[in-house]
């Protein structure tokens, strides 16, 4: 017999953490539900139960405290560029959200989705017909990693844009669930391993991501796509540097999770350069060859030391 889709719209936090805990690890959060509904209807996600957080008006608020700006988890990515505070602190987080997708995806989807969108890879975002047809991959209970060959990685690519951005200014999340609540380093909730590629809780609801002030950042950031208009990322790059010198380097779409190398100005920049792309396991899972990339690194890069005169 079909079981027929649960679907609940909260219109609090403690409400839907009342029904996450209700429909444990057995249902997904839907923000904009641009990646939710499109890996659905893929047969990529087989969740039969959806929260529905969209009415969650609390969730929808920017704040400023001495320290930090706490953006809700439900502003959508085409509101960000409104905010003043971002404008004149974190303008690297309007360049991104820019470059994530279409302008009429950008009026529906959120940050906190785009900060927990599926990983990606030419082998598994395609039609269940196509996935069968080529034998399943690891990512959708196949034995093998289909882009590599045979090995036993999935190295489905990490392809947030704005994660990308608010990693490389320190940026923590804070989260709620039934019974606490807590704050964590955003880079801290990627696992690197491409078939569970977050160690975030399924029950968790993202309260807003918080990025610090008085910091001075200045930032240069880069996405790689063959369209434009339209297109999830090769290669996202954003460097940073604060006020004391300190250089943050944070790259996507070159590997599982977000890779982050760290330095000051006084770094060996070309050393910085090497540990970026060793740090990234490239493999040929994207339009564009994995030499190709690798070679696009060093030139983003290089490009960015330019920019930020470091
Ligand atoms: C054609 C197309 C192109 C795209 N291009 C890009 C691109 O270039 N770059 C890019 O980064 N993305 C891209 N996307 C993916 C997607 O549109 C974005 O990542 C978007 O920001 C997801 O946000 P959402 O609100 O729609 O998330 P949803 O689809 O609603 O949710 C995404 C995930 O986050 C979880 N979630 C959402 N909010 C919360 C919360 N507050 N707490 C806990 N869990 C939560 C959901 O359960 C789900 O697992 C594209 C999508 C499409 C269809």
């Amino acid at each position: 017999m079909i079981k027929e889709p649960l679907y609940l719209k909260p219109t609090t936090i403690s409400e839907a953490l009342e029904f996450a805990d209700a429909n444990k690890n057995q249902f997904r959060f839907l923000a904009g539900g641009t990646d939710v509904m499109v890996n659905k209807f893929q047969g990529n996600d087989l969740q039969n139960c959806y929260i529905d957080i969209i009415g969650i008006k609390e969730l929808k608020e920017i704040k400023k405290t001495d320290s930090h700006l706490q953006i809700g988890s439900l502003v959508r990515l085409n509101e960000l560029r409104n905010n003043e505070d971002i404008k004149n602190n974190f303008p690297v987080l309007i360049q991104a959200a820019d470059v994530v997708a279409s302008p009429v995806i950008r009026k529906t989807a959120t940050i906190g989705g785009n900060l927990l969108v599926e990983n990606r890879c030419i082998f598994y975002n395609q039609s269940e017909w196509w996935r069968e047809a080529v034998g399943y991959c690891l990512k959708c209970d196949g034995d093998i990693c289909i882009a590599t060959g045979g090995k036993k990685n999935c190295f489905s690519k990490f392809v947030s844009d704005t994660a990308v951005a608010l990693i490389s200014m320190n940026a923590t999340i804070s989260v709620s669930e039934k019974e606490k609540k807590y704050e964590i380093l955003l880079e801290d909730i990627y696992s690197g391993d491409g078939v569970t590629p977050l160690k975030f809780n399924k029950n968790s609801l993202i309260i807003s991501v918080n990025v610090p002030l008085n910091c001075a950042f200045k930032s240069s950031f880069k996405k790689l796509r063959q369209r434009e208009s339209l297109e999830f990322t090769s290669l996202t790059s954003a460097v940073t540097i604060d006020r004391n010198g300190n250089i943050k380097i944070v790259l996507g779409g070159v590997d599982p999770k977000p890779v982050v190398v760290c330095g000051s100005k006084l770094s060996d920049k070309n050393e910085l350069i090497k540990e970026a792309i060793k740090k990234s396991r490239l493999v040929d899972n994207d339009v564009y060859s994995r030499k190709y990339r690798k070679e696009m690194i060093e030139v983003y890069l290089k490009r960015s030391f330019k920019e930020l005169e470091i």
